[in-house]
């Protein structure tokens, strides 16, 4: 029988994930002189804001900056004070134990005496052609973080939650339009927050319909063709933004069992901490935040999560 392989002695701590909770908690215990490895994730290293173009709101940065940069000058800030990263996928996990390990796609067994996880939240997608190539060209993921960008747009908002229509009623300041897509007759919306779409005479709505398929111009959003979900008939809609609010599953399916989640499937902290169910297990950014969803907030929570993770070590020594 082949033995599994093992890293040696047990490190301080351990981060899982690489978006601006990962970094921000790599950069923070580094620099307490932690080491921490960092696991930045097989294909997605860096995190969500990979996926983007300019990010505005970030402070620091007043002409803004390219989401990618922002994250490679993050990364580089954790290497320079001693975060070892590995582009890899943590596969298994187990952490009960006072030595917590985590196993990665080599089946290669990590042990750290603390762990922070930062694996963030997916967007849902509709899962139509199109979609991810436009995503942040004519598609953005988050309407907060680039309605401004639309301002004299006509963009369709897609969802009946809350989110989509904050997102429909937050875009009639910049957009020329707003028409929200929603499956069905009824939105799942709270009342104020339905009451506050109806009355605004710039929000209109085309119900019990589907985005059968995104239309694509030049390499940028021209529309969408929408489907009616009870007669099948279709029409084509114009637009240049298309927001997509269906919803967002955090990345949490290698802890069920282990750590705490909620309803919704998120980790549950022992707030304002970052401490989870177990000891010496921590988490920041995304995976835990329903809330906010910002890079600023997640980089926030990172440093949280590390301060939290040095006090458990120092206690223990
Ligand atoms: P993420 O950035 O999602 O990072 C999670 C990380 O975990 C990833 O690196 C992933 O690879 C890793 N990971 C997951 N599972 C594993 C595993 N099993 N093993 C190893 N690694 C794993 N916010 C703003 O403030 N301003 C903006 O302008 C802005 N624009 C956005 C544009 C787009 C297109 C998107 C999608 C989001 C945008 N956001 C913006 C939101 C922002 O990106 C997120 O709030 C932020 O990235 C969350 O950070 P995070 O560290 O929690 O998670």
């Amino acid at each position: 029988m082949n033995a599994v392989p093992e890293s040696t002695d047990a490190r301080e701590v351990i981060v899982i994930g690489s978006g601006p909770a990962g970094y921000t908690a790599a950069l923070y215990t580094a620099r307490a002189s932690l080491k921490p490895l960092v696991f930045e994730g097989a294909v997605t290293a860096g995190g969500a804001l990979m996926t983007t173009t300019e990010v505005e709101n970030f402070p620091g940065f007043a002409n803004g900056i390219q989401g990618p940069d922002l994250m490679d000058a993050m990364r580089a800030q954790a290497e320079r004070f001693g975060a070892e990263l590995i582009a890899d996928d943590i596969v298994s996990v187990d952490l009960t134990g006072p030595i917590k390990t985590v196993t990665d796609t080599t089946a290669t067994v990590h042990r750290a005496r603390a762990v922070i996880v930062a694996t963030g939240s997916g967007y849902r997608k509709l899962g139509l052609p199109d979609e991810e190539e436009l995503s942040g060209r004519g598609v953005p993921w988050c309407a907060t973080c680039d309605g401004f960008f639309f301002r004299d747009h006509d963009i369709i908002v897609v969802g009946g939650g809350d989110t989509a229509l904050e997102e429909a009623t937050f875009l009639t300041r910049f957009a020329r339009s707003v028409t929200v897509v929603h499956r069905r007759s009824t939105l799942r919306a709270s009342k104020a927050v339905q009451d506050r779409a109806f009355a605004d005479d710039e929000i209109s709505f085309a119900f019990d319909s589907e985005i059968a398929q995104i239309k694509q111009a030049d390499g940028k959003l021209a529309g969408v063709v929408l489907r009616d979900t009870f007669t099948g008939a279709t029409r084509e809609l114009a637009a240049t933004g298309l927001v997509i609010a269906i919803g967002h599953d955090p990345r949490t399916e290698l802890f069920k069992g282990q750590l705490e989640l909620d309803a919704q499937g998120y980790l549950k902290v022992d707030a304002p901490s970052t401490r989870t169910n177990l000891p010496g297990v921590f988490t920041a950014g995304d995976v835990v935040d329903h809330t906010y969803r910002q890079a600023i907030t997640a980089a926030g929570t990172g440093c949280a999560a590390a301060l939290d993770a040095e006090r458990y070590l120092a206690a223990l020594n």
